[in-house]
């Protein structure tokens, strides 16, 4: 169905404006469909506002591969380590770790790789077609991200994940010494192995990204509720209206697209998911003297990653399992001392800190596609570390299942009731 054949009065709601539910808003609203958005909060002040804003074509590899369970202690044990369970939230935690664990095996490996690239391959082309003419435009660059390395050695240890990479379509040139130097002058000597990944780039904010695509939303007649969905409800066996915290909403088509906080009204529609809030934390330095980095530096050793942005240098990483527990800001410290050891030129500056809930399935799949149980409801969350990156492929195929039209990719590894 095209624009034209959408039929009048047919509105569609959405619940969650981050990145994922402003890009579906924005491509629904392009092919001629009504659409409200309902956020409790503004748009983009969830996951979306703070991440490391990098369009991670390269994000194909899942976070389970072979051998991790032999890596987990060590990390856990590690007080600078990338990774921590928050005691509270270890009992919660175990079947998920333990379907991350199935998640690891080779065969999924390979699915779940081939999955992730459909997703993220076009991610540039995706928002420059979406902030073309618009005030992100500026926002999106296109630019290599270098992974760095100590040496070539470090690199060579790195080949199960790199291998992934290789065989999904992401390609990369090698850079060594000089040649690393010359590329970005502001990193530390003790770097001297980089491999620079081709096809990605990044923005320089994500959150007024996000913004600036909402306001284009609202200028072309889009509907914005403020409000904390709370229940949906049920008329005939179908879900029929919304109980929000300013009104009951009455639904036609309803997209699901809440983060890390989708799980629960995916339980309320008898779809249950293993949702976990992978919570991780940046530190973005603004006012500082010395020089800053051009490009985006990946450092895997640290599992960080440093941005240049339009407000400062942004690092940002950490794993950290702890649902909806206060934030432990002695994370900041950590990515802090990473900055100054990645670009050791740099001092004093601002600092600003931040954590997110980035929202997690043990797979690193996320659920894109038509409810099993209900034909008026579409799910679009769970896409943890890539959700900026996916989120023009994702808000594609969700317009295309609203439109009636083919979507372009196969959406059978996204379904809600893999599990
Ligand atoms: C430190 C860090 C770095 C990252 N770096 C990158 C990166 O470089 N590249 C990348 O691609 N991804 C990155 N990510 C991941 C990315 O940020 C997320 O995948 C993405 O933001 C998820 O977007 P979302 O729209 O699904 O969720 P969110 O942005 O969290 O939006 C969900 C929205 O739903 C609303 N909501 C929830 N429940 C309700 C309710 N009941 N009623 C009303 N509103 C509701 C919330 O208020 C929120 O606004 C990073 C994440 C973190 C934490």
């Amino acid at each position: 169905m095209n624009a034209a054949t959408v039929s009048p009065g047919s509105r569609t709601t959405i619940i969650g404006a981050g990145i994922i539910g402003v890009v579906i808003a924005r491509q629904l609203q392009k092919r001629g469909h009504c659409v409200t958005l309902i956020d409790r909060n503004e748009p983009a002040e969830g996951c979306s506002r703070g991440n490391a804003g990098i369009l991670a074509a390269y994000g194909v590899a899942p976070l389970s591969l072979p051998g991790i369970l032999k890596k987990v202690p060590g990390m856990l044990l590690d007080p600078m380590g990338p990774l921590s369970i928050r005691r509270q939230h270890l009992f919660n935690m175990v079947p998920w770790l333990w379907r991350f664990w199935r998640a690891s095996e080779a065969g999924s490996v390979e699915r779940i790789a081939a999955a992730l690239e459909t997703l993220l391959e076009s991610t540039v082309s995706g928002y420059k077609a979406l902030t073309r003419n618009t005030a992100a435009e500026s926002l999106i660059k296109d630019s290599p991200v270098l992974c760095v390395y100590e040496n070539q050695y470090a690199y060579e240890k790195d080949q199960l994940v790199w291998r992934v990479r290789e065989r999904h379509g992401v390609r990369w040139n090698l850079l060594k010494n000089s040649e690393l130097r010359d590329m970005e002058p502001a990193l530390a000597e003790r770097y001297q192995f980089a491999a620079a990944l081709e096809n990605c780039g990044f923005t320089l904010n994500p959150q007024r990204l996000a913004q600036v695509l909402f306001k284009e939303f609202i200028r072309d007649g889009g509907q914005f509720l403020r409000s904390d969905v709370r229940d949906i409800a049920m008329e005939n066996g179908k879900p029929a209206y919304l109980h929000t915290s300013a009104c009951r909403h009455s639904i036609q088509k309803l997209v699901i697209a809440c983060g890390a906080w989708s799980g629960q009204l995916a339980q309320r529609l008898q779809e249950p998911v293993p949702l976990q809030q992978e919570r991780g934390y940046h530190v973005t330095l603004c006012d500082f003297e010395g020089r800053g980095p051009r490009y985006p530096i990946m450092s895997p050793s640290q599992k960080v990653i440093a941005t240049p942005m339009e407000m400062g240098l942004r690092i940002a990483g950490m794993v950290e399992f702890g649902g909806f527990l206060p934030p432990d800001y002695r994370r900041s410290t950590i990515l802090r001392s990473h900055l100054t050891g990645l670009f050791p030129g740099i001092q004093g500056g601002n600092i600003m800190q931040w954590m997110g809930h980035r929202p997690s399935l043990p797979d690193s799949l996320p659920v894109i596609g038509r409810s099993s149980r209900h034909a008026s409801v579409f799910y679009a969350f769970g896409h943890q570390h890539v959700g900026l990156t996916a989120a023009p492929m994702t808000g594609k195929v969700i317009a295309d299942l609203l439109s009636g039209d083919r979507p372009s990719i196969d959406l059978s590894p996204f379904r809600i009731d893999r599990f």
